[in-house]
């Protein structure tokens, strides 16, 4: 058999998962595979990005997987790493309102009450706001999904106050996202079951935590997981188990992907910044879209779905105070801030409490993030004036004093995909559109899930796809 060259553009999670894949089953089925990886910056490991300090590690871009897909750990098992795995402690997480914390109320399912009690009891809504969202109860079954946003349907259902004040800071906050935007079987799957499945949300939501209750006598691990060192031991991992079968090119950026008569694939890419052709029969293109969309114009992809995709911007300010002079926070592991809370911090992790092994105690360590989707404008301030604006905010709500021992601003310019309305259907028309492209793949958090796991699952479909075109 003739040597096969898969050629794979981005080395985030999703493209070194697709290497490891392809690595693994060439393997085993003794396949004469060559694998290139094209990374356009120096570092190989996209989005996670972990600081380390001789003492201690800070996450610049994602700081947990979550377990309940199990893609992730899955990997982490397959890599030989899963002893390194550390819990997230999972303590308070509050709502923030007029610069006070509220804890979020108990009994929520995915962000939607189980249990009216849920909403009876909590601070953050009004009389008026609790007798509405009692409305889910008697309201009719809501139909025509497809084209509403979660944030309407949630309106819908319970009305204004749930929305803005408990639901969009749970449900969109952790996507930078908006939740009038957001698709509901897009974005959030599991929500759309239950409305498919249930006239009242309430009800669903109360009969499918009771179905997912651990019994009293389980402590409740958090759902969320990291890694002895940070997540970049993950793409670290990666890196070691296949840099031997993967080329790997770093500083290598690629553009104008064109399809030859033979059905294979050609490109540019920049070595020492002289633009270099490159040849494959098969191509994972494990970009963002947007760096997608400009790689494959030279295609002639007849397709809306790569620029119609939008990306929020967002920024993480990491602060370090003197655990001395910072109020103590044993339990609380962070807030999110509804967007009528009138902060730049839209949502705030204290990292001491929620990675304590992370980290030396003498200090308390918050990460708080800025910008989200339709508010992006503190992203056009300097650095310092935007770590002003955070430790205003930290100011009026612990009282702390407005000098940190340390602070690190990491930018994400057009870092977070949105899911709007009709996303899966765009998704959908893309597969179709790739069917004049055999041994094309497009893979990464744009398509079929934002986190780490669907990541890692999408890089593992990415390189299966290739593989049968190569080889039958
Ligand atoms: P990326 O990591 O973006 O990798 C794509 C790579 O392609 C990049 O390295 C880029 O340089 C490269 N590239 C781009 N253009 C070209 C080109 N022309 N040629 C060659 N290479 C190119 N998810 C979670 O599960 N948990 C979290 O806690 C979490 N928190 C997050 C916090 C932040 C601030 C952000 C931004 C995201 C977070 N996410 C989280 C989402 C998650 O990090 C990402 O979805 C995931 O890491 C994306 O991986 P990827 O490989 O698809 O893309």
């Amino acid at each position: 058999m003739r040597l096969i060259r898969v050629a794979i553009i981005g080395g985030g999670v999703t493209g070194m998962t697709a290497a490891y894949h392809l690595q693994e089953q060439s393997k085993e089925r003794g396949l004469p595979l060559e694998c290139t990886l094209f990374e356009a910056t120096s570092r190989i490991g996209g989005k996670i990005q972990t600081h380390r300090d001789q003492k201690f590690w800070i996450e610049l871009g994602p700081d947990s997987i979550f377990t309940a897909k199990p893609d992730g750990v899955t990997l982490l098992r397959e890599l030989g790493i899963s002893d390194q795995i550390i819990h997230a402690v999972s303590g308070q997480t509050s709502l923030a309102r007029n610069h006070t914390l509220f804890p979020i109320p108990r009994d929520l399912y995915m962000g939607i009450p189980a249990r009216w009690s849920a909403m009876a009891m909590s601070p953050l809504l009004s009389p008026r706001g609790k007798l509405r969202a009692l409305g889910d109860l008697v309201l009719p079954r809501t139909s025509e999904l497809e084209t509403l946003s979660l944030g309407h349907l949630l309106r819908l259902r319970f009305g204004h106050e749930v929305v803005e004040q408990i639901a969009a800071p749970l449900l969109a906050g952790i996507h930078a996202a908006d939740i009038d935007r957001m698709g509901i079987a897009d974005a959030t799957p599991a929500i759309e079951h239950l409305i498919r499945t249930h006239r009242s949300l309430l009800l669903g939501a109360k009969r499918s935590k009771k179905r997912t209750q651990r019994p009293a006598s389980q402590s409740a691990s958090s759902p969320f997981i990291s890694l002895q060192g940070g997540l970049s031991t993950l793409t670290e991992a990666l890196f070691a188990k296949t840099n031997e079968f993967v080329h790997y090119k770093t500083n290598a950026p690629v553009k104008q992907l064109k399809k030859n008569p033979d059905g294979s694939y050609t490109f540019v890419y920049l070595s020492d910044n002289v633009p270099t052709r490159f040849e494959a029969d098969a191509v994972i293109l494990a970009t963002p879209a947007h760096a997608a969309a400009a790689i494959v114009e030279t295609l002639g992809i007849t397709t809306d779905l790569l620029p119609s995709i939008r990306y929020a911007s967002t920024a993480t300010v990491i602060l370090g105070f003197a655990a001395a002079t910072f109020p103590e926070q044993r339990e609380m592991t962070g807030f999110l801030v509804p967007r009528s809370a009138g902060l730049s911090i839209t949502a705030c992790t204290v990292v001491t409490t929620k990675w304590p092994s992370s980290l030396d105690q003498k200090q308390v360590v918050v990460r708080c993030y800025v910008g989200r989707d339709g508010s992006e404008e503190i992203l056009k301030q300097s650095d310092e004036d935007i770590v002003k604006a955070v430790e205003d905010d930290l100011h009026a709500i612990w009282k702390v004093k407005r000098t940190p021992a340390f602070y690190r601003l990491t930018r994400w310019p057009i870092s977070m995909p949105q899911y709007d309305v009709g996303h899966a259907n765009r998704v959908a028309r893309m597969e179709q559109a790739l069917h004049d492209f055999p041994g094309l793949a497009m893979a990464g958090a744009a398509y079929r899930g934002m986190g780490i796991p669907d990541c890692i699952k999408d890089g593992k479909r990415a390189a299966t796809h290739v593989l049968k075109h190569v080889t039958q």
